[in-house]
């Protein structure tokens, strides 16, 4: 009878809630603010489309819809004949991207309490699925902003490994891991490194705690990829976010 319809037609209607959280951290100007924009932008129909201001004082949190065509990790091994994975016939993948202050001062109250808040979740409503370190490629030529960024990173990457190290718990069972992005911005500007050479951020110089490989023995994986907030229009290679969506999918 009716009932039974409204059912299907409530379930048919009604997109899944998002259930994967991702926490988007870096120095002020690295462009999160444009990214986080960038998506909500992507992710909005186009009838309902307005723009939206976001201050860089806060924490944001949006709803992202991942574009039917980024694979997600959880049908990787699926046969590419399933018919559940066309581009068309795929429910909407979604997820939400929290966005949080660079500032200075701002990074021990917003950025890094946020993690450890997230990182110690057992709620599926608020734990970490994945983080998202975006930098500057453009500004790393400068000592002082390189700097910055490398000790920033090595904040977040200290928080992590701590908790992979199981620091101050009795518990044998290990949290599951939370992958790393360092999202390479501003590919799109001449003066911008390679995103490969990002490794000059986790570099140790011989001082510090931190080398990525360091951080993979402690079952911490960083990818380094590069893009371009400005770029995702175009099909230039390198350009875009597509590559960042395509991490994120992975983790999915
Ligand atoms: P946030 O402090 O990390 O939130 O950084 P914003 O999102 O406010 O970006 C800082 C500045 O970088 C803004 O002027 C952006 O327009 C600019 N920006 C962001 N992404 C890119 C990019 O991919 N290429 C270039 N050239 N500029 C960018």
């Amino acid at each position: 009878g009716v009932p039974v319809l409204l059912h299907i037609f409530f379930f048919r209607s009604v997109a899944s809630p998002p259930s994967s959280n991702f926490l988007l951290l870096g120095p002020s100007g690295a462009g999160k603010t444009a990214f986080t924009a960038l998506l909500e932008v992507k992710s909005t129909p186009a009838s309902k489309k307005s723009q939206t201001t976001h201050t860089s004082q806060t924490s944001t949190l949006i709803t992202v819809t991942l574009p039917p065509s980024v694979p997600t990790g959880s049908n990787r091994y699926r046969s590419i004949n399933d018919p559940s994975l066309k581009e068309a016939t795929r429910n909407p993948i979604r997820y939400r991207l929290k966005d949080t202050p660079g500032h200075g001062k701002l990074r021990q109250t917003q950025g890094i309490a946020e993690l450890i808040s997230m990182s110690s979740s057992k709620d599926l409503k608020t734990k970490i699925r994945g983080l998202l370190f975006m930098v500057d490629t453009a500004a790393l030529v400068d000592e002082a902003t390189l700097r910055d960024t490398a000790s920033y990173l090595h904040d977040v990457l200290l928080v992590l490994q701590q908790r992979a190290l199981g620091k101050g718990k009795s518990s044998t069972k290990r949290d599951a891991e939370i992958p790393v992005l360092i999202a390479g911005n501003k590919q799109d500007l001449f003066t911008a490194l390679p995103a490969e050479e990002e490794e000059v951020l986790g570099d140790d110089d011989g001082k510090g705690v931190f080398s990525f490989k360091l951080l993979e023995q402690v079952g911490i994986k960083v990818d380094v990829v590069g893009g371009a907030v400005k770029g995702d229009a175009e099909e230039e290679i390198g350009s875009g976010v597509r590559r960042w969506e395509e991490w994120i999918g992975m983790c999915l």
